[in-house]
């Protein structure tokens, strides 16, 4: 058996064991999924028998072993940690992550649809709606690492820190969705002590974890900024609705604990709100879905481009392993791409209500009445996150491509004004604009 740290054992070779808590906050919703329809929903989150959000250890194992990997010199460790299928002699993992039961204050719902990418219209009975984990929801990762030395825990202790700043950057999430930008989390706080095996006092505190305190604010981490195997890059756009302009993503499905706002009037569409959990409740928040922003502002106009230039693009008819520039940027609906989003909380959002008649175009009668709600001005950040390493032979052309469509989107751009459009009834709304990115 080779002696390199990380390496997987039998159990009676360890002596020390990293006993510790990291305490994260979703930062964004939390997509983890049951299997089982919800009785509202199309899909329903994973609960335990009383009701609470339950995650799987497996799924922080899973975490802490894909950002481990994006380290420089952490091979054997992540190859011990688990997934390595090279290894016929493997012991156990070093690695044991307690599952987390948590409060779940009430679910959200996120309503989807498939967008054709032919007509960019919506496909006919392609509507459907997940249940998610609200973000702010503090999650606790209990667990135990195995070491046969204390110089191998602090090894890991100084690895596990620079995976923590790497988890918090967003490239690795939990649960699916990562493309639509859910699963992401802040580090709060964690606690650790090493425990030596030889004594009963320490083996007897093994599977009990203290209960860590959620702080306000983040810690700062005390670690050496991390050496990346495997980069990524993180793109913060500022934008807003262009001066003038309406814009919204609708709803049909208004929060019900906010109706009073609308009076006795009632419109017939809403903005999109999520839910956040501000520490005592469940509060409304008008965010951009890092889905829609995605399709809407990035990989429609990035498909138009390429199929411009006369690159041979699928039409999504056979996406099984599809090596168009398109899929291999944006994913289908066998992978995830290379491009994640996350939802645009809107700054400043002016909601208002509007009313709208639709003339026929022969007899100019009323044929219908609108109303709906719309935002009349509102700014939002993006955070887009592209991943080098799922495509490096890739990363450079998207890079180049996005980045350029960026430039485009900024009102001093060359590109006619209201080019770049999102959300409902884009035809005659939706006109954003970006003011600045890095
Ligand atoms: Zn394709």
């Amino acid at each position: 058996m080779s002696e390199q740290s990380g390496q997987a054992l039998y159990m009676s070779e360890y002596k020390y064991v990293l006993h510790g808590s990291v305490v994260f906050s979703l930062r964004t919703g939390l997509m983890i999924r049951s299997g089982k329809p919800g009785k509202l929903t199309d899909s329903s989150i994973e609960r335990s028998f009383d009701g609470k959000l339950h995650i799987n250890g497996y799924v922080w194992s899973s975490l802490l072993r894909r950002a481990l990997a994006r380290l420089k010199g952490t091979e054997e460790l992540v190859k011990a940690i688990g997934k390595d299928t090279t290894q016929t002699n493997q012991g156990v993992s070093p690695l044991w992550c307690e599952a987390t039961s948590s409060e779940l204050y009430g679910p959200d719902v996120r309503p989807g649809n498939k967008v054709s990418r032919v007509w960019g219209a919506v496909c006919i009975g392609a509507v459907f709606s997940d249940e998610i984990v609200p973000p702010g929801i503090p999650l606790a990762c209990n667990f135990n690492y195995f070491a046969r030395s204390e110089e191998e825990i602090k090894n890991f202790a100084d690895q596990l820190c620079q995976a923590l700043d790497v988890i918090r950057s967003g490239i690795e999430n939990i649960g699916s969705g990562w493309s639509y930008g859910h699963g992401r989390l802040d580090f709060f706080n964690a606690i650790s002590e090493i425990l030596d095996l030889k004594k009963s006092s320490d083996r007897s505190k093994l599977w009990e974890f203290p209960k860590v305190a959620t702080p306000e604010k983040p810690y700062r981490l005390a670690c050496k900024k991390p050496e990346m195997a495997k980069p990524c890059t993180r793109y913060t756009v500022k934008a807003r609705i262009a001066d003038g302009q309406l814009l919204a993503v609708h709803t049909d499905m208004p929060m019900l604990d906010s109706l009073s706002q609308y009076g006795d009037k009632l419109p017939a569409s809403f903005v999109y709100r999520r839910y956040k959990f501000n520490g005592q409740k469940l509060a409304p928040e008008i965010v951009i879905p890092g889905r829609t922003i995605r399709q809407a502002l990035l990989s429609a106009p990035l498909e138009r481009k390429l199929r411009s230039q006369g690159q041979k693009i699928c039409e999504d008819t056979k996406p099984e392993e599809c090596q168009c520039s398109r899929c291999q940027w944006f994913g289908n609906t066998d992978s995830g791409g290379m491009i994640a989003v996350l939802d645009a909380p809107v700054t400043n959002a002016a909601p208002q209500i509007v009313n709208r008649v639709q003339l026929c175009e022969h007899s100019l009668q009323n044929m219908n009445l609108f109303s709906g709600e719309y935002l009349k001005g509102g700014e939002f950040t993006i955070e887009i996150l592209l991943d080098e390493a799922r495509n490096p032979t890739q990363a450079a052309a998207l890079k180049g491509a996005l980045e350029a469509l960026l430039n485009e989107l900024k009102p001093s751009a060359n590109t006619p004004p209201g080019w770049y459009r999102l959300g409902a009834t884009a035809t005659c709304t939706g006109q954003v604009e970006v003011t600045d990115w890095k």
